[in-house]
């Protein structure tokens, strides 16, 4: 895990969120920096500490490359819309085409998990994530972060939740010095 420098905790006025971040196209691992990058750079919003890249099978649609997958830890002033819609301008700004199929191959996918304790139940952003508890390239990394952190609608810590997954339900492998297995 990295540390961003200077700080490891949100300001006063900031709320801690975690985003996750996937990508099975060109240089993943590049799309991934890049998109930490951007995140950085948008007024509102810091990246606060980073998970180790995890290499992943696609869940969903198997035909299509593996994905590398991390989890940010960041703070930001911004709502929940707000940091949404922050987050579909990076991707867009990537190159994702807007009408790509769901579970489809992507350059970048960024998905807000978590967003301090809020619930939002919008027709379209639900937090907390509505897959995350299920999904073992997600809770690695965020357990990497914060294992003691509390899903606000399971009740349960995020180490928790990851002890309860299956093995199995998302295979993972090794890919090189900064990647870590999803197990
Ligand atoms: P995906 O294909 O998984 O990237 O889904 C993108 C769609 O999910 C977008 O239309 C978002 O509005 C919607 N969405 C719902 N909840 C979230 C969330 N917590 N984070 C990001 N996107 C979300």
């Amino acid at each position: 895990m990295e540390r961003a420098q200077g700080s490891s905790s949100p300001r006063s006025a900031e709320v801690l969120a975690f985003v996750g971040l996937g990508s099975n196209l060109g240089d993943r691992q590049n799309n991934i920096r890049t998109a930490l990058d951007l995140i950085d750079s948008v007024s509102g919003l810091g990246v606060l500490g980073v998970s180790s890249f995890y290499e992943c099978e696609p869940v969903g649609r198997s035909a299509q490359p593996d994905f590398i997958n991390a989890v940010a830890e960041v703070g930001t002033s911004l709502s929940p819309r707000s940091l949404l819609k922050a987050l579909q301008g990076i991707e867009k700004s990537m190159g994702r085409a807007s009408s790509r199929r769901r579970w489809g191959p992507r350059l970048i996918d960024l998905d807000i998990l978590l967003y301090g304790e809020a619930l939002v139940l919008e027709p379209d952003l639900v937090i907390p994530h509505a897959l995350m508890h299920v999904r073992r390239f997600v809770l690695a990394p965020l357990c990497e972060l914060e294992p003691d952190i509390v899903h606000p609608v399971l009740g349960l810590r995020c180490r928790e939740l990851l002890r309860r997954l299956r093995s199995g339900m998302s295979q993972a492998r090794f890919a090189g010095q900064s990647v870590r297995v999803a197990v």
